[in-house]
């Protein structure tokens, strides 16, 4: 007789394309090293397949699980909670099952922020934000919660840029400010914190954006979305002018923490997630 369980917890990721996505390589690397029986099924969910998906999740009682493009917005309608900043934000990527009972949160925003309290503290501090996509969104949100006191979004479609500012300006105390991009753009003086949240970069290690390197000042603390490759373009030129510089991996690594705390109320190690993905992305300082 033996009274081990064959039962392991459940969780995963719903995305398409799903192939490249190595978030499974970390989360099981950090639930084995937690001594947690879980597993991380990364799945190949079409945008009509979504209501089926998450059917499947909680027939099969999972604990919770991620959602990445194109599901962010779409799984809303199927949630019974929403977190506060995931409400603010409009999107979900990470969702808990309690007795077939489905809680939404957005942990891309949260992590960036984990990662970024490593080297400051975001209250009171002047942001620039590159980009007003999904991830500089979450990203805004959470840094203006967080206390940040002026917060300036600039995107080549001003108009998102624009919304993003005025969201802000309706959900917290922070100065939202949207500027139009174009050409490359001067770093006004003054910022504590420039960030890339553009695609710009994301599997081209020679692509950055368009920023007046010469206008950036080593104390600016410059941090990039982008985990593969991590040291982007950006990072490598700021670092050169004298820069303390993020990297996405980070951002990567403090979302799956914070998933992991909220599906399973677990703790999990960041070295191993992060030396996990440095395998895998090939990330050199
Ligand atoms: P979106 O498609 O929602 O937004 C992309 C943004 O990049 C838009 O603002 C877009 O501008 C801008 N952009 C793209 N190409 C250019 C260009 N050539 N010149 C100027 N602006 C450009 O994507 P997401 O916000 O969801 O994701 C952005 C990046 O963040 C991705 O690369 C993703 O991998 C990364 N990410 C990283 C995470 C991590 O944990 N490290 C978590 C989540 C995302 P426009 O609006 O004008 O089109």
């Amino acid at each position: 007789m033996t009274d081990r369980s064959f039962r392991s917890i459940l969780t995963g990721s719903f995305s398409t394309p799903c192939a490249k996505n190595p978030t499974v390589a970390m989360m099981e690397a950090g639930y084995a090293k937690a001594g947690i029986d879980a597993r991380y099924i990364n799945c190949d969910v079409k945008p009509d397949n979504l209501a089926a998906a998450i059917a499947g999740a909680k027939a099969m009682e999972w604990a919770g699980f991620n959602c990445s493009i194109p599901h962010k917005i779409a799984v809303l309608e199927h949630l019974d909670e929403i977190a506060e900043s995931a409400k603010i934000i409009g999107a979900v990527n990470c969702v808990q099952i309690r007795d077939g009972r489905l809680t939404g949160n957005n942990t891309d925003g949260k992590g960036f922020l984990a990662s970024l309290r490593k080297v400051t503290d975001p209250k009171g501090k002047t942001i620039v934000i590159l980009g007003a996509g999904g991830a500089a969104r979450a990203i805004a949100v959470e840094l203006a919660l967080a206390g940040a006191a002026r917060i300036t979004i600039a995107n080549r479609s001003p108009e998102k840029a624009k919304a993003i500012a005025e969201l802000l300006t309706q959900n917290s105390d922070a100065q939202a400010h949207a500027i139009s991009w174009e050409g490359a753009l001067d770093v006004p003086k003054g910022t504590d914190v420039l960030i890339n949240a553009t695609s710009i970069g994301l599997g081209d290690a020679e692509a950055i954006p368009a920023i007046e390197t010469s206008s950036l000042s080593n104390a600016t603390i410059v941090a990039d979305v982008i985990p593969n490759p991590p040291m982007t373009k950006l990072l490598r030129e700021a670092k050169a002018q004298g820069c303390q510089t993020l990297d996405g991996l980070g951002m990567l690594v403090n979302q799956g923490i914070i998933g992991a705390e909220l599906v399973l109320g677990a703790k999990l190690s960041p070295d191993i997630m992060e030396k996990t993905l440095a395998v895998i992305f090939g990330a050199q300082d």
